[in-house]
């Protein structure tokens, strides 16, 4: 057999104090196991990238560094950056330390016993491998309607994502590489990756409740990921709007020429109602259509900005740590 290649896994963590513990020890059981399998280097490490947490969970993670480097590095971002952005800082980080790298929640909702399988994928010649939802059992009626609502939407508005996958996913550091090239600032990744292209699959999971805790994506953030999502791939809200302007110029002629038909029949008195109604239902229109086309504008002005994603205060990392 070929010799085992080096995993990193990158685990954000904004506020996870309550189950950084258990996911440790979760992660290093998994590592053991895989280990003793020959499926992965005895170099293989455990990111956990800090997302500018307010608890304890740098302090933790600097700890369970120390007790164990063999296992454990850790990424401290200078500030909260968001979700996407601290597993891509914790990508970026190890791209050149790693054969693959599995990016993966920290509460625990993502089935780590699904990493065995990612592998032995990688190893069949993947260069990508999704972790995909089979069921959504245990999350509340709200959080799956609203979620596999946003697959849908996102599909209909031009941007293709793998139906039900999140962020838990393998990439090989083939597929790192070509990502460090995506210099854009609105990141997606779960758009940007199927960009990349290379050799690709899926495997089925279950997904847990959160360990413990409570969710860092509330409704508000949510929409506003939604948003970012179709946004940064897709340009079809703006043809949208082209499209209800073409009909209701087109609605317009079909008024003017019935308004020019009443007035020749003498009840030009009539139409109170439907001045009124075409006033507050253009004047709506326009609005939205400025106002998606502000959300563009807003999208051009981060981007022209070019500045940084993440900001990175510490990497503490023992490559050569024995086990
Ligand atoms: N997270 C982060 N920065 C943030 C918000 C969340 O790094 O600003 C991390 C969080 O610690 C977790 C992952 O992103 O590991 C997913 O967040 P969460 O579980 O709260 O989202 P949900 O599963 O409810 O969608
Ligand atoms: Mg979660």
């Amino acid at each position: 057999m070929k010799k085992p290649e080096i995993l990193y896994m990158v685990v954000p963590c904004y506020n996870e104090e309550e189950v950084l513990h258990e996911t440790a020890k979760r992660l290093k059981e998994k590592y053991e196991s895989l280990m003793s399998r020959d499926l992965i280097s005895e170099k293989s490490r455990v990111v956990f990238v800090n997302d500018g947490s307010k608890d304890k969970t740098w302090e933790i993670i600097q700890e369970l560094h120390e007790a164990e480097p063999a296992f454990f590095s850790g990424v401290n971002l200078a500030h909260n950056a968001g979700h996407q952005n601290a597993v891509l800082a914790g990508l970026m980080s190890v791209k050149t330390l790693c054969d693959m790298a599995i990016t993966m929640d920290a509460d625990l909702q993502d089935d780590i016993n699904t990493i065995d399988a990612m592998v032995e994928k990688y190893y069949e010649g993947n260069q990508v491998v999704y972790g995909v939802r089979s069921a959504r059992d245990t999350d509340t009626f709200f959080k799956r309607f609203t979620a596999e609502g946003f697959y849908k939407f996102m599909k209909v508005m031009g941007a293709d994502v793998v139906y039900n996958h999140a962020d838990f996913r393998l990439m090989s550091r083939r597929v790192l590489e070509e990502l460090a090239n995506f210099k854009e600032v609105n990141l997606f990744l779960r758009g940007m990756v199927p960009l990349i292209g290379f050799q690709s699959c899926s495997v089925y999971y279950e997904r847990a409740e959160r360990f413990a805790g409570e969710s860092k994506y509330p409704l508000k953030k949510m929409l506003a990921f939604a948003i970012n999502g179709i946004t940064s791939f897709s340009t079809k809200p703006l043809k949208l709007i082209t499209t209800v302007g073409m009909l209701m110029f087109v609605i317009s002629i079909i008024a003017f020429i019935w308004a020019f038909i009443a007035k020749i029949a003498g009840h030009s008195e009539l139409g109170w109602s439907s001045t009124m109604c075409s006033i507050w239902l253009i004047g709506g229109l326009q609005l939205l259509g400025l106002g998606i086309i502000g959300e563009y504008v807003g999208k051009i002005y981060a981007e022209v900005k070019q500045r940084p994603r993440y900001i990175i205060a510490d990497f503490i990392n023992d490559e050569d740590a024995d086990i």
